[in-house]
């Protein structure tokens, strides 16, 4: 027997996040009291309207294999949606639900990208976008940001990262893992860079639309020199605490939207006829469904910053969305424990997991070394907790 993988294997790597989380379940269940802010997901269940349309679905037998870019009365009510929170014009022939806004924008870079083609990640980027990719054999070229302008990509560094190779650019607002929320003026001024350069397409990620703390959501897709090349990515995970139910989609141009639907029908045909149900509820809801858990999030946000801020060697910004912390944690590095030295964030992560028995994710893999990612979808009372914990590890550093 050989086990040997393909080369495509071998240019992946576990999703860090995923990977962080699964140790944490781990340590968990051997008996330890981890507190786990690493997973980007909501701690609140779904809402009762849309389990009620997912137990109708079933009830009516909507239990059979459905079109490929999903059930069509659930794309118009997508389009609804995209008319109505943010002043996007699509026909259904332009929406394809998929497993996840994962999938969903994975059949885009699989759409679009060639061998050697580059893909531009504004960093810190969400960890998936660099290995889809990998996947498509395409080159990323990360972009940073820095944490004194609220990690956001500066024009001037969009035009410099500009090439001949550059089909795509893949950002997200609000952004996991900085929280960074662009406003109006800002996504112009990125379309001002773009408007010169009529090759590169733009992957608008906009998972994290309700959970914004300044009510603001510029969709790029809506400025008209430009929107024939943006493709909104969309899904139902983080807004409406959906993320079992495996529902994303996009609003793209036809052709876009065509090449996607080829893709998936080789490969996972639709996404479930129930979920698909049940996304078409929550889409069709009002927002302000979203409103509580947004209000959780934010009285969270602020008792971290308030709290890790407290603790030396850590910078910490301040999040408009998302339910993510992004401190800076470079000066610790150098210094010493019983085991070693924390030589970057990951090592960082690591000690923190071992020592204070908190998982986060480093930085690494969303392309920004210096820093680490805490998620803040947990309790006020195990929030507090974590924050007693790592003030003590950092403190025990030499
Ligand atoms: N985009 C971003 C920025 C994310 O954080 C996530 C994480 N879940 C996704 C896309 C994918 O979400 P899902 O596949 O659950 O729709
Ligand atoms: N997107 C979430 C995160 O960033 C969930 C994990 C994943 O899909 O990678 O933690």
């Amino acid at each position: 027997m050989n086990p040997r993988t393909s080369a495509l294997l071998n240019r992946l790597s576990e999703s860090a996040t995923i990977a962080m989380a699964r140790k944490a379940t781990e340590l968990k269940s051997s008996g330890l009291d981890i507190i786990s802010l690493s997973l980007g997901e909501p701690d609140f269940d779904t809402p009762m309207l849309m389990k009620a349309a997912g137990i109708e679905a079933i009830e009516q037998n909507v239990t059979h294999y459905t079109p490929v870019p999903g059930i069509l009365s659930v794309r118009e009510a997508i389009c609804r949606k995209f008319e109505r929170d943010n002043g996007l014009h699509f026909t259904p022939g332009q929406i394809v639900l998929s497993n996840g806004a994962k999938q969903s924008i994975t059949n885009v870079v699989l759409s679009l990208i060639d061998a050697g083609e580059e893909v531009i990640l504004p960093a810190p980027y969400w960890v998936s976008y660099a290995d889809m990719v990998a996947f498509a054999n395409g080159k990323s070229v990360v972009l940073p940001t820095r944490i004194e302008e609220d990690f956001k990509i500066q024009p001037a560094a969009l035009e410099a990262a500009i090439t001949p190779k550059t089909r795509l650019l893949i950002y997200s607002s609000p952004c996991n893992p900085s929280g960074s929320v662009y406003t109006m003026e800002e996504t112009l001024a990125l379309a001002e860079v773009l408007n010169r350069h009529p090759h590169v397409y733009v992957i608008s990620d906009e998972i994290y639309e309700l959970i914004n703390f300044t009510d603001q959501h510029a969709s790029i897709g809506t400025i008209e020199s430009i929107k024939d090349r943006v493709i909104t990515v969309n899904g139902v995970s983080k807004g409406f605490a959906m993320t079992g139910w495996r529902i994303g989609y996009i609003g793209a141009p036809l052709w876009i939207a065509k090449a996607c639907t080829k893709i998936q029908g080789q490969v996972t045909s639709a996404p479930s006829s129930i979920a698909q149900v049940a996304a078409g509820a929550a889409v069709s809801a009002d927002p302000s469904i979203a409103n509580e858990m947004k209000a959780a999030f934010l009285k969270r946000r602020d008792l971290m910053i308030a709290g890790l801020s407290k603790i030396n060697g850590l910078k910490v910004n301040k999040p408009m969305g998302a339910f993510y912390l992004f401190p800076d944690i470079s000066s610790l590095f150098g210094k010493s424990h019983a085991h070693g030295v924390i030589k970057n964030a990951e090592d960082f992560a690591m000690y923190l997991l071992d020592q204070a028995h908190v998982a986060t994710v480093g930085g690494t893999s969303f392309g920004t070394p210096e820093c680490i990612r805490i998620s803040y979808a947990a309790s006020e009372e195990q929030l507090q907790e974590a924050i007693r914990r790592i003030a003590k590890a950092v403190n025990a550093l030499l």
